[in-house]
Parts: structure tokens; sequence; C-alpha cells
């Protein structure tokens, strides 16, 4: 178990893996086994733009057009990579522990904002079909977004056949006010709409909601804002949401602005501890 804690693969982050274009591999600390990414975004286009955001684009994107044909070729050959082991010969997943070494789930992410793919009911169902026939019902299908468009007809239909799949929305939540929320994830999006849109979805579908607090300038998150934060998770409580948890976490990896730098354990761990007192549901924090 030290080992599988230390394993050095979890600091791999990575949204690119060998001459693949969409899909991804990762030896993931919060599904405690492989996920498979799939990147919706190549060309690294995102409605938000997050102080804290670790897409590198001083490169530029390859592609906007996301070629279905191949990311289905592309996730069915990672998953019989995994299966038949030759995964686990390539680096940087040689020194993979045998206890992480099981699919845990297939992600739906990378390096923007994923459900701006169209139509998304239509990736889902691929993704669902080729989980389900090639990985099993047991393997998670996750949804990672900032919320900015889970009030769209054409997606929030299309989460039905995610939550039908053993799915799971994760959604950003990094802040309490419009004043925080405008100087952290910097997007046109009314905060709002983002606050009822997870609200919405998560009475209908399971949710774990993702938080990361991080230094900016120096200077971590005001008590006040974390106050305000905590009154938004209480709010969430009156829609009888399915939240599953809450992960506070912080940057893992560089992000593109100087100005941003990650609070160690020991600053978030009070904060989790606050939304724990007042939260029905399980709170973790994560370091990377
Ligand atoms: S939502 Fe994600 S991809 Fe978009 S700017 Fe924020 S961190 Fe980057």
């Amino acid at each position: 178990m030290t080992g599988t804690r230390k394993f050095s693969g979890f600091r791999n982050h990575e949204t690119h893996w060998r001459d693949f274009q969409y899909v991804y591999p990762v030896i993931s600390r919060r599904a405690a086994g492989l996920s498979l990414g799939i990147n919706l975004n190549p060309d690294k286009a995102c409605n938000f733009d997050c102080v804290y955001c670790q897409v590198d684009k001083s490169i530029h994107g390859t592609t906007s057009k996301v070629d279905l044909g191949r990311l289905e070729h592309e996730l069915v050959e990672l998953i019989h990579l995994h299966q038949s082991g030759g995964l686990y010969e390539m680096p940087p997943f040689a020194d993979t522990p045998e206890d992480l070494k099981e699919l845990k789930s297939i992600t739906m992410a990378g390096d923007g904002e994923p459900t701006t793919f169209e139509p998304f009911s239509t990736l889902l169902e691929l993704v669902t079909g080729i989980k389900n026939r090639f990985a099993g019902p047991d393997v998670k299908c996750i949804l990672i977004t900032n919320a900015s468009r889970l009030h769209v007809s054409s997606v929030s239909e299309a989460l039905d056949i995610l939550s039908q799949n053993n799915g799971e929305i994760w959604t950003k939540l990094d802040a309490g006010s419009e004043g925080f929320y405008q100087k952290i994830n910097r997007t046109h999006v009314p905060f709002p709409m983002i606050l009822r849109n997870i609200a919405q979805t998560a009475r209908r579908h399971p949710v774990r909601i993702q938080t990361l607090f991080c230094k900016f300038d120096g200077c971590g998150p005001h008590e006040s804002e974390i106050q305000q934060y905590i009154c938004r998770l209480t709010s969430l409580k009156l829609h009888q949401p399915i939240i599953r948890e809450v992960q506070i976490y912080t940057v893992a990896r560089k992000p593109r602005s100087s100005r941003v730098t990650e609070l160690e354990v020991t600053e978030l761990e009070p904060i989790a501890q606050k939304v724990r007192s007042v939260a029905d549901w399980p709170v973790r924090v994560y370091s990377s």
C-alpha cells in the first residue's frame, strides 16, 4: 500500500500518448487504477480561462475536428493493450503496482470543455457502447465538466445515456462569490448559471464536485470566500442532489500563470473540515 501511495506515475497527467490523437491512459489516484481519458478538445479551445489552467497553449492544438472513427479505434486499442498487459510494458507504465492495473473508468475530459462536442449524445452512445462491449459494465464513464453547458438541451438530454451506463458527472465549482469566480475562472458564463446547472443536474444524475483552491500572488482564498463557497454547497442541499463526493485539491502541474502556486495539504485540510461540518457528503482532499 505504501508503494502504491508513492507511485510516481500519479504525477503523470499527460493528455497525449504516443501517436494517439484523442485517447490517453492515466494511472489515477482518485480512480485508484487505470483511467482512459478522452480529449474532445485537441484544439485546446475552452469557454473558461482558469488562472490555474495547466493546458499548455504555447503549443498549438492539433485539430478542431474530432474524428469519431479514429477515437473509437484508439479507445478499443487501449482497452486491448490494458487487457493483454502490453500497456504495462511501455513507459511510463512499466512500474505500475499490480493493484493499480485495473481499468476503473473512461473519462471525457482533456484540453477544454468536453460538452462543446456536438452532437454530445452521439459521442456518449459511442463511448458507453465500447465500454460495455469491451471493458464491461463495472467500468465507470465519467464526464469532467465546468458546468457551463449542462443546461443546453442536447447536453442535458444526453446525460441520461451517461447515468444509464454507470456514469458520473464531475463538475467544477471553484468559488462562492461572483467576484472570486471571475477572478479564478475568467469566463463570460454567468456564475448563477453555473450554480443552477449544477443543482439541476445533481437532482437527476450522480455528481462529484471538484474544487481547486490555489494561491494567487502568494495568497490563498480569503476566509470570507470559503464561507460563501460553503453557503453555495449548503444551498445545493435544498435540491436533494445526488452528490457522491466533494473533491478539494490544488494545482498538480505547472500552471500557465506564474502568479498561481499550490496550497499545502495542511492548508486544504482545514477548508475540507469546515465543509464536512455542513455537507451531507464525503469531502476528500487530493494533493495531486
Ligand atoms: S475549464 Fe479546464 S480546460 Fe478550461 S480553462 Fe479551466 S482548467 Fe483549463
